[in-house]
């Protein structure tokens, strides 16, 4: 019963969406399925002389969860924008987190597609860091747009 209990806590804390793939997940799924609620211990992967830095608890679909023989944690961005060189996004906002400053996240063809995949960022990463506020700026150049993150706090 304190599986049950705990998955119930951090599927409300998570609004019930996976933080790896932000779909919705069903509570109700039998849990033998790949779209039943879990529990994704999130560390960092570093084998640091520093001890893992674990950063809680959060809610996946069973099929996503990295305890369950994924190697390491990937969200993916969006099929529908329009990115090239897109960042690798966890570890982006992890330095974003630890370090504040700012993170060049891809590069895209014209200025709608950059002002597109920025808000995309921004709301996805609300999702996933509610705890790291971003800012997405768009720079011009090369005849390219840079999308930009920047920790606001
Ligand atoms: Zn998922």
């Amino acid at each position: 019963m304190w599986v049950l209990s705990s998955v119930d806590e951090v599927g409300e804390t998570d609004g019930w969406r996976c933080w790896l793939c932000d779909e919705p997940v069903d509570r109700e799924m039998p849990s033998h399925d790949d779209r039943s609620a879990s529990i994704d211990m999130r560390v960092t992967k570093k084998k640091a002389k520093k001890k893992q830095v674990d950063m809680g608890e959060r809610l996946a679909h069973r099929g996503c969860n990295t305890g369950k023989g994924n190697n390491e944690a990937v969200v993916a961005w969006a099929d529908h924008l329009f990115v090239v060189d897109p960042a690798v996004i966890i570890p982006s906002v992890a330095r974003l987190k630890a370090k504040g400053g700012r993170e060049a996240m891809a590069r895209c063809p014209t200025l709608d597609d950059a002002n597109e995949a920025g808000e995309w960022l921004v709301d996805r990463i609300s999702r996933l860091e509610p705890g790291l506020g971003v800012e997405a700026k768009i720079e011009p150049g090369g005849g390219q747009f840079l999308v930009v993150l920047s920790a606001t706090r």
